[in-house]
């Protein structure tokens, strides 16, 4: 196995609870690389020999970004949407069903392709983690082909069929698909089910019914909860124990407290608020209160169609009132907690070698250069790309 050092690290994010500080943060440092895994992190001048040497020449080095929540298996374009809702047409959930037809209508090799095309613009920002749903197929035969062609990119694929109704069923009928054929031709291609939880889409009884059929065939639950309204999917999440609840826009003092108490990351999306000119979570509420927040980008076709989580962190620190440290471990270290690992988001000995490079001196300026590319390289399981 070859073993890479890549030294002269101004500043290293390891997000190593073990180290001081959120961020674990060692200056003038080096990290060595060997295989897919970290084998060493310290000062520069300790560091052992290897095989290969990187120069970081004074930049900073964080985690690869951990992107919990995106939907990439879709076909189509919806910029008229999005430059109508611009010009004064508020966001609806309907709008989901114009991808549907254009998803349906596409290859495999099709949807594999424009699948590949997102995960490689993600990996250039420095996403080297990320969790991809089905949800625009909504039939036996799309929904369960959605997440082969997303199970070619990731192991975190996740079964939305409850992402919104079909025009021609019924609620209770395509519950009942999705909780029955659908799931089983599903199931074995996902880790994990979700349920678009709101006025428009699923109500509170029949996301616990999808979620309940999900875990019934070994599938864990995640939830898209309080985007549009106040409602009650992020107590729903709360009292079933789930790992993460996302948008969480829309809360109650109660929702809060339950998140709180429960211990479920709240992911917060605050590129879908940018895009569609909605007002953003409480995110420095929800902290000050306990509640452990992540970051992703729900890159989509309809409300946001960023994968950049730098823009996310810019955001979240903009617009949320996250210090730029808080924003960076969200978006890698809980990022990873939300999908339940704990072999990524955080550098040090044993964890996967999934690092970026920043052509820059600290990791501050990911949200104080928006929009600045600041990519210099990635490593992914100890693979090279950029740089
Ligand atoms: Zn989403």
């Amino acid at each position: 196995m070859t073993t890479t050092v890549i030294t002269r690290i101004g500043e290293l994010v390891t997000n190593d609870p073990e180290r001081e500080g959120l961020l674990g943060l060692v200056h003038d440092a080096a990290v060595v690389l060997d295989g897919a895994t970290v084998a060493w992190v310290g000062p520069a001048a300790d560091a052992p020999a290897a095989d290969a040497q990187v120069d970081a020449g004074g930049r900073a080095v964080i985690p690869g970004f951990v992107d919990s929540h995106s939907h990439l298996v879709f076909a189509g374009d919806r910029s008229a949407e999005f430059e109508a809702r611009m010009t004064g047409q508020p966001y609806t959930a309907g709008g989901i069903r114009t991808t549907v037809a254009r998803t349906r209508a596409a290859s495999d090799d099709q949807l594999t392709s424009h699948v590949a095309r997102l995960v490689a613009e993600m990996r250039a920002q420095g996403t080297t983690t990320l969790e991809i749903k089905s949800g625009y197929g909504l039939s036996v035969h799309d929904e369960a082909r959605s997440l082969a062609v997303a199970r070619q990119f990731t192991e975190e694929t996740t079964f939305l069929g409850a992402h919104v109704v079909p025009a021609d069923t019924s609620p209770e009928d395509y519950v009942e698909l999705v909780t029955g054929p659908m799931l089983e031709a599903a199931a074995p291609h996902a880790r994990w089910i979700d349920v678009f939880c709101e006025d428009g889409a699923f109500d509170v009884d029949q996301a616990r019914a999808v979620l309940a059929a999900g875990a019934d065939s070994g599938l864990r639950g995640r939830l898209h909860a309080n985007q549009l309204t106040y409602g009650g999917g992020v107590r729903l999440a709360c009292e079933l124990g789930l790992v993460a609840v996302d948008h969480c826009t829309f809360l109650s003092d109660a929702d809060v407290a339950a998140l709180s108490e429960s211990g479920t990351i709240a992911t917060l999306l605050p590129g879908v608020e940018f895009s569609t000119r909605q007002p953003y979570p409480d995110a420095r509420g929800l902290i000050d209160a306990g509640v452990r927040v992540a970051l992703a980008s729900d890159c989509n076709p309809g409300s946001c169609f960023t994968s950049s989580m730098a823009l996310c962190i810019a955001l979240a620190v903009r617009e949320m009132r996250m210090s730029p440290a808080e924003a960076l471990h969200a978006a890698t270290a809980t990022g990873a907690a939300a999908l339940d690992r704990d072999d990524v988001g955080v550098l040090a000995p044993g964890k996967a070698a999934d690092l970026v490079l920043l052509e820059a001196p600290s990791y501050v300026h990911l949200a104080y250069r928006p929009g600045v590319p600041l990519v210099a390289g990635v490593w992914q399981g100890g693979r090279p790309g950029l740089g």
